[in-house]
């Protein structure tokens, strides 16, 4: 019977899935380190056998309305969890699909969103990360469809939105905050162009270290102790691929975008002022509509209005989050106790980017 249930949960949940459309949310929990373990928050991960989709963490202890302790079980669910042990290699699997459609002409956007420490950087932008990973998975693929008359061409870009500015992050370090950058669209190709960067042609998918490698020391010359730049800006490393094929003339021109969030961690405004306040508000202000978009996108109502225009970075995707567009956010959280708070906190926030259809999709699974 209990198996008999889970097959219909699971039934039910790729019927979700389907109805749902181009948006996905995976959760992924990076491992204690060092002597964190003693400290850690108690997680669950109830359905472990096969794919898991589910994760609990339990609370700390609440006060009830009589003074007595509880602890509360806060359960949460997202198209794929990858628990502690997972590794870059086992996440790029499950990844790998979504960045290939980028050279069948789809535009892609995955984004890591979480506090700071949770492993953002480590899962995108490192040299073990997504960025490379899925630079040489596309030039491997890239290469394999020369026999079907398909040459690509692999343009990188890599940019940073910090304070609602654009900076380019392969360019001159002492242009960095000083050379301004525009957004501009073409709204009848449906191409986006950020003026005065410098682009990449990758002739050999091995420069991508180089790419992150520049970015890295790009962002470091400008960091400060007081300041930790990575951590309070979005980077952005966009792969444009351009193909054509000499047997069929056939084109195509897809974007993969790759997005290393700022820490979404809330700073008490009266802690921050200044510059401080500045940035704080600013990431407060993008992160939550790029939450807004995520769900309108989602929602599916025909004719929604999406506030693009009311952050950078989503001006920035526009076209690679509307139409046929495909769109993966992963949620990343500490597996800290003290952490417990800020990772309820992230995780509340990418339900609402996940959900956004499921009282539709209820309606149609009863029909
Ligand atoms: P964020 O970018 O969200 O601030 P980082 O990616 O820098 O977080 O991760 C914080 C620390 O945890 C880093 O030292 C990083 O190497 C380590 N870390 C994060 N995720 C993992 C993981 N899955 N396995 C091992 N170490 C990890
Ligand atoms: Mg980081």
């Amino acid at each position: 019977k209990l198996r008999n249930e889970e097959i219909i949960r699971r039934k039910l949940h790729n019927q979700v899935q389907e109805l749902k459309g181009n948006i996905r949310v995976f959760c992924r929990v990076r491992p204690t380190l060092g002597d964190e373990a003693t400290h850690a928050a108690e997680i669950r991960f109830p359905n472990t056998d096969g794919e898991s989709t589910e994760i609990e963490f339990v609370g700390a202890a609440d006060k009830s309305a009589l003074g007595k302790e509880t602890v509360k079980t806060h359960p949460f669910q997202f198209d794929k969890v990858f628990g502690p042990a997972a590794q870059n290699e086992h996440v790029f699997e499950e990844i790998s699909q979504l960045v290939q459609s980028a050279l069948d002409g789809y535009n892609v956007c995955i984004f890591c969103y979480g506090q700071t420490g949770s492993g953002k950087t480590h899962t995108m932008s490192s040299q073990d990360g997504m960025i490379p990973r899925a630079v040489h998975q596309i030039y491997a693929v890239a290469q394999s469809l020369k026999e079907k008359g398909w040459t690509y061409r692999m343009e990188g870009n890599f940019v940073e939105v910090y304070n609602e500015n654009i900076n380019d992050l392969l360019g001159r370090v002492d242009d960095l905050d000083k050379k301004k950058h525009e957004i501009r669209h073409d709204p009848k190709e449906q191409k986006t162009t950020i003026t005065g960067i410098e682009t990449v042609v990758l002739e050999n998918p091995q420069q991508v270290n180089n790419i992150l490698n520049h970015a890295q020391n790009t962002r470091s010359v400008a960091a400060t102790a007081a300041n930790e730049r990575s951590s309070r800006s979005h980077s952005v490393f966009i792969l444009k691929l351009i193909g054509t094929n000499s047997v069929t003339g056939q084109r195509s021109e897809g974007t993969l975008n790759l997005v290393d969030l700022a820490g979404s961690e809330r700073l008490a405004h009266s802690q921050a002022t200044g510059d401080r306040l500045k940035e704080t508000q600013s990431i407060n202000r993008s992160l939550a509509c790029l939450g807004d978009v995520i769900a309108a996108l989602g929602s599916g109502k025909e004719g929604a209005h999406i506030p693009y225009r009311n952050s950078k970075l989503t001006y920035l995707l526009q076209y690679s989050l509307g139409g046929n567009s495909k769109c993966l956010m992963f949620v990343m959280v500490s597996p800290m106790q003290a952490h417990l708070s800020e990772s309820l906190t992230s995780l509340k926030f990418a339900t609402k980017v996940n959900n956004t259809t499921i009282g539709t999709a209820k309606k149609v699974v009863k029909a």
